[in-house]
């Protein structure tokens, strides 16, 4: 059976060898006789998965041997709660409203401390990463526990190109939806998440990157931190305080071997570089489509656009689809058309779609 052209958001498409390698080993892992669905967490067969997918991890992103790794469930909203209960010593953190999941974490934050909006985009409907002046300079004062960003939002198709310089105050970032899209420097952040369901492997994992030194005194609010979000726990328990995602985490090694295996994050930047810029171009250069996000915040990973209405919006859909094109509907908080362009996603699939766009386009007579 052909498989289509999956361009959606999360959980999206996966490399097709990592597919074909699990279905192989779907029965028999490596000669154990039992699946890894079948595996205990404890056994010296699974501890051997986990730690390969973190050393790969760590080999990718060049993780200093001061940050932990952790492989948790909940998904990257669990985090949202977890990050003040861990991390607002001072019951005070800084939060810049780019999209409805900064907003969310916001909001989360609300509950445990003074959560501060230190920028937002909200009035402009999340078209853009906002200034981040007001940011640097709040940060500076020293009394902010962190600041937090979304890296890169999703729905609203905009990420942040710089990050803000917040000296001496950790800055947290979700990054769910551009990680492992191309290197990062880990060491400007006190603490990164990601939703495992976009580049890093199925639902149900999040990876947690946290430098030692934030978590190594339990949480901020002991009181009432439920010990799975316990950090400091989850390092000791090296992210087995309980069972742990076994078949889940599995995928996403085997997601990190083939990033390693097609020459890493830099090589992984430039196609997703040339990816996006087809599609950009394709919308700058049509009278029908039309970029939402501004020029200056595109991301690289979720491309927003629209046509002239819902309707035309609607048809595109459904013509897409009749060519094996599948995922682009815009998420209901944006509405128009997104089509998510993560690792796995091929040139050849952006050439679909945009070969596609220029199809309607002229079939329109526009
Ligand atoms: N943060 C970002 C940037 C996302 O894109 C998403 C989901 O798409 C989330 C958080 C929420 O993630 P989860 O569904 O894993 O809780």
């Amino acid at each position: 059976m052909a498989r289509v052209h999956n361009f959606s958001a999360g959980p999206a498409a996966l490399p097709q060898c990592v597919l074909r390698e699990a279905q192989d080993e779907l029965f028999d892992y490596a000669g154990t006789g039992m699946s890894v669905l079948e595996m205990s967490h404890r056994s010296e067969a699974y501890r051997a998965i986990i730690e390969d997918a973190e050393a790969t991890l760590r080999r990718l992103l060049d993780i200093p041997p001061s940050y932990r790794v952790l492989f948790l469930q909940g998904g990257a909203t669990l985090q949202f709660a977890g990050i003040p209960l861990n991390l607002m010593r001072r019951r005070r953190a800084g939060y810049v409203v780019s999209g409805n999941f900064a907003k969310l974490a916001w909001r989360e934050g609300c509950k445990y401390g003074d959560a501060e909006v230190l920028a937002s985009s909200e009035a402009s409907n999340f078209d853009r990463i906002p200034e981040l002046g007001a940011v640097e300079n709040r940060a500076a004062s020293g009394d902010l526990d962190y600041v937090y960003i979304c890296q890169n939002n999703t729905i609203f198709g905009t990420q942040f190109h710089t990050l803000p310089d917040c000296t001496d105050t950790p800055l947290i970032a979700d990054v769910s939806s551009c990680f492992l899209s191309g290197p990062l420097d880990i060491e400007r952040y006190g603490l990164l998440f990601a939703g495992a369901q976009k580049n890093a492997g199925p639902a149900g994992v999040t990876v947690v990157i946290v430098r030692e030194d934030l978590i190594a005194n339990g949480p901020a609010r002991a009181d009432i931190c439920p010990t799975y979000l316990d950090l400091r726990v989850q390092a000791e328990k090296g992210s087995m305080y309980n069972t742990p995602n076994t078949f889940g985490i599995y995928l996403c090694g085997k997601v990190f071997r083939w990033i390693e295996q097609t020459d890493g994050l830099v090589a992984m930047a430039q196609r997703n570089r040339a990816k996006a810029d087809l599609l950009y171009r394709t919308i700058d250069d049509s009278d029908l489509f039309q970029g939402t996000a501004d020029p200056k915040s595109r991301s690289m990973s979720n491309v927003t656009f629209r046509t002239c209405d819902a309707e035309t919006d609607e048809a595109f859909i459904a013509y897409a689809r009749e060519r094996g094109i599948e995922g682009i509907k815009g998420h209901r908080m944006a509405g128009g058309l997104r089509a998510s362009i993560y690792n796995a996603v091929t040139m050849d699939s952006v050439g679909a779609l945009t070969a596609c766009m220029r199809e309607f386009e002229a079939s329109r007579g526009s």
